[in-house]
């Protein structure tokens, strides 16, 4: 039986993040953390990774630049209703950055292992079993033993599943396709930035009982420029009559040219956070999606960092303790600005995809978008800054 002092189960963001808290914080736990992860980097993991100026500045604070990863920059975010919305730009910098999680998740590690932290590819855990003393971890591969462990195993972990069987569990579903850029036809809106270079969220699936949106983001692929679209859905209007997601993302696509069934599509839920989720039993730390990522966009990336940095503090202190309750973890994460957002973004998803009226969606990103930047930078955004 292998035993460590840590157990992060998962090395995805959430996971990668955490240890990397941990070595900075409390470098003498380095060498007592052992990460256990199913795939062999660099991995596939599906995700349109739009990376949030807060996930840059978290990155930044360990001393790490994402411009290393192969990524796009956009310059505009457009919200959308129906051929006319908001654009959000930046002064004097981009908006956005994607990256694709293979290439972005690889580069952690590898900042991971250079600073010293294991990383055990190619182990699926079976199971958690906290006890007193610790918690047992089985494995494909065995048995290990640790003090405390981390689930950073995302949506579908089984750390959550081990430790929470009955907690309620709130699921968005979530397709993504990939096409090559737009065919050379006119650009069909009403925006002076190329469209090649502007992220779109367009809001028209929401009278129709679909509680999210379709997405359209630059990208790159072994750098070549592509595009990544999705569609995202809450599931909050679940128990109404809603069209296929295929066919309303279709729908879309077709107005720009390109035919859906000419492309392979994926789909994958994400857990989003809601106040009530549960984040932690004595031994064990939930992190990431396996807490819950932005009901409101299903924006994770940012999230997942940030949950590490708060389990590393957590985790930290509890061994200087010798206290291994974590019944402060929840408090700890809700009271955060990264808390905060959160708890923020769940209010706003509750108001703005089942008021689903047309005329709420075009008041809301036509009339009032100067409300809408000030509640967005107020409490959606620039929480990573206050995150220290
Ligand atoms: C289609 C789609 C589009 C998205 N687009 C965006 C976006 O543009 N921007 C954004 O910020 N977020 C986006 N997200 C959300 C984002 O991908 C997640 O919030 C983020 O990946 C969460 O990170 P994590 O580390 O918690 O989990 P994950 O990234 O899911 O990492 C979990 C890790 O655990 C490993 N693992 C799982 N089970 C086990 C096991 N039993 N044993 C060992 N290892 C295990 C997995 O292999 C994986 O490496 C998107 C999600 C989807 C599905």
């Amino acid at each position: 039986m292998t035993e460590r002092d840590i157990i992060i189960i998962g090395g995805g963001p959430s996971g990668l993040s955490t240890a990397l808290h941990l070595v900075r914080d409390f470098p003498h736990l380095s060498t007592r953390i052992l990460i256990l992860e199913k795939a062999r980097y660099p991995r596939l993991k599906l995700c349109a990774g739009g990376l949030v100026l807060d996930a840059e500045v978290i990155l930044q604070r360990l001393g790490l630049d994402v411009r290393e990863v192969p990524h796009v920059d956009v310059d505009t975010i457009h919200f959308d209703f129906e051929a006319k919305g908001l654009n959000i730009r930046i002064p004097k910098r981009h908006a956005l950055r994607v990256i694709r999680r293979d290439e972005f998740d690889n580069w952690l590690a590898q900042k991971a292992r250079g600073m010293g932290i294991e990383i055990r590819e190619e182990i699926t855990v079976k199971s958690v079993v906290p006890d007193e003393g610790g918690a047992t971890v089985e494995t494909d591969q065995g048995v290990f033993r640790a003090q405390v462990v981390v689930g950073a195993d995302g949506s579908n972990g089984v750390t959550r599943r081990c430790i929470f069987p009955n907690a309620p569990v709130y699921t968005a579903r979530v397709i993504e396709i990939i096409t090559p850029p737009y065919p050379l036809t006119p650009a069909p809106l009403m925006i002076s930035a190329p469209r090649s270079s502007v992220a779109f969220f367009d809001f028209f699936p929401v009278p129709n009982n679909i509680a999210g949106y379709v997405w359209d983001f630059p990208t790159q692929v072994k750098g070549e420029a592509m595009r990544c679209w999705g569609i995202y859905d809450t599931n909050l209007l679940a128990g109404e009559q809603r069209p296929q997601l295929k066919e309303t993302l279709a729908k879309e696509m077709s107005r720009l040219g390109f035919d859906l069934d000419d492309y392979e599509i994926k789909g994958h839920p994400i857990r989003w956070f809601s106040p009530e989720n549960q984040m932690s039993v004595p031994r064990v730390l939930l992190v990431g999606d396996s807490v819950g990522a932005d009901p409101l966009f299903g924006e994770g990336i940012s999230m997942a960092l940030g949950y590490g940095v708060l389990a590393a503090r957590e985790i930290g202190e509890a061994f200087q303790r010798n206290e291994f309750s974590f019944k402060r973890f929840r408090r700890r994460v809700l009271w955060s600005p990264l808390g905060q957002t959160l708890i923020a973004r769940w209010f706003i998803t509750y108001i703005i995809y089942t008021i689903k009226w047309k005329w709420f969606q075009i008041l809301l990103w036509r009339i009032m978008k100067p409300v809408v930047i000030v509640v967005a930078w107020l409490f959606v955004l620039n929480w990573g800054k206050r995150l220290s």
